[in-house]
């Protein structure tokens, strides 16, 4: 059996009219010999009956503090309504299809309530009903522990059900179905001129996914790329072939990868951060020891610091914005003066060809200033540069880099 994962988002089986369409993709693949595993997302988003958020919202109304092992058993069954409508309208269309949970399909994870990892699949179950000739449907976002335990793998999960399943099948592809054209240069609903890249490389892919572009959630990216397994971001609105995602630099399958030499593959953003300026004061011994007591502080409390930049009387960094008061008060606590900019974005760009090219930075102050964009912050690593910027200018600094280095 030549098996193909199929993930759909939960805007692609949104309505009936799209769950047909879905239909229509899922027995295409199989006529065109493969045998298709199907992962769905809970239907719809926020706000739509059966939506994973919606679910949040209810349970919180109803009990404020829901424990994080009943709140999985609760998230769990958006995905259980969406894969038995699934495997309904399959059957109804000729063709038989079986429906498993999580746990049913052998999606085995360790203990993190809300924020699971998969560590194994057991395939038997999923081979045993392809082998009878039936579709089958698997719930995403879901697995089960050793115990029995139901948890839910954190948002995005769906996608890292796909790319597991994908390689303890060995699918001859894991494509990810959603609501645009493929991976684009920015995110659509900022900058109107984005366009679908016709090929990316994991690693292009798992920057994009880690500096905001969270079309493909990274985890699914690190399962798929560790087998090679090909990996192809599609809409479920068009028939167009959408993103490839491969290795790099290699020949694949006849053709040769023409990304290598992309200087900069998607611009990227992530809102909702909080810039903190921490005075360590003295210089030398003295202020290192407190900046090591600082970043220890911190540390101790779980909240990740990103954007950090040292200087020898000055720490600077941003957080989250759902910590900052947190972190604040750690620092106070810590005898810290710190002076907090709120509501920052990130927005950075992102490509592996960039390493070595000169100008690109000055690329990227030459087009913000030239939108009286005031640039709080920058850094650059190997394959990002980034900029923090008032959250109020984001989507003109995006669509201002696009325009600088996507559209010329
Ligand atoms: P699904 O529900 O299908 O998993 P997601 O919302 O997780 O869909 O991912 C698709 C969304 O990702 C798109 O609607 C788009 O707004 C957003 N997105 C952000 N950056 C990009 C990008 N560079 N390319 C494509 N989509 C992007
Ligand atoms: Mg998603």
């Amino acid at each position: 059996m030549r098996f193909i994962v199929q993930k759909f988002g939960g805007t692609s089986v949104a309505t009936p009219e799209l769950r047909e369409r879905v239909a229509g993709k899922i027995i295409a693949a199989k006529e065109e010999g493969y045998t298709p595993v199907v992962v769905v997302s809970a239907i719809g988003r926020a706000g739509d009956p059966y939506a994973t958020d919606t679910l949040i919202n209810f349970a919180r109304q109803a009990h404020r503090d829901l424990s994080a092992r009943e709140m999985d058993l609760l998230m769990s069954c958006g995905e259980i309504i969406s894969g038995v409508v699934m495997a309904a309208v399959l059957q109804k269309a000729g063709h038989p299809a079986v429906f498993l949970t999580g746990a049913q399909a052998g999606i085995i994870t360790d203990g993190s309530y809300n924020e699971a990892r998969i560590l194994k699949v057991k395939p038997e179950n999923i081979l045993k009903q392809a082998k009878e000739g039936k579709i089958v449907i698997v719930a995403g976002f879901q697995g089960v522990t050793e115990d029995g335990e139901i948890t839910t793998l954190g948002r995005g999960g769906s996608d890292t059900t796909a790319a597991a399943l994908g390689v303890a099948l060995n699918a001859a592809y894991v494509d990810i179905y959603t609501d645009v054209e493929g991976i684009m240069t920015a995110d659509p609903r900022i900058v109107d001129g984005a366009q679908a890249l016709e090929k990316v490389t994991y690693d292009e892919i798992c920057q994009l996914a880690h500096e905001g572009a969270k079309v493909v959630h990274p985890r699914a990216v690190e399962i798929v790329m560790q087998r090679n397994i090909p990996l192809r971001v599609r809409s479920t609105f068009s028939d167009t072939p959408g993103t490839l995602v491969t290795s790099s630099g290699e020949v694949y399958r006849g053709t040769i990868d023409i990304t290598r030499d992309r200087t900069i593959t998607g611009i990227t953003q992530i809102p909702n951060l909080v810039q903190f300026k921490v005075a360590t004061e003295e210089t030398g011994t003295e202020g290192l020891t407190r900046q090591r007591r600082l970043f220890k502080s911190l540390a101790l409390s779980g909240i990740s610091l990103d954007f950090i930049n040292v200087y020898p009387d000055e720490v600077v960094f941003t957080v989250k914005e759902d910590v900052w008061q947190k972190a604040a008060q750690i620092l106070e606590n810590a005898g810290f003066k710190a002076g907090v900019t709120p509501d920052c974005a990130k927005v950075a760009a992102v490509g592996a060809g960039m390493t070595g090219v000169p100008g690109v930075m000055a690329a990227i102050v030459e087009a913000l200033t030239r939108e009286n964009i005031q640039i709080l912050q920058a850094n650059d690593s190997y394959t990002t540069i980034w900029v923090l910027v008032k959250r109020e200018d984001m989507e003109k600094a995006v669509r201002a880099l696009h325009r600088q280095f996507m559209e010329s």
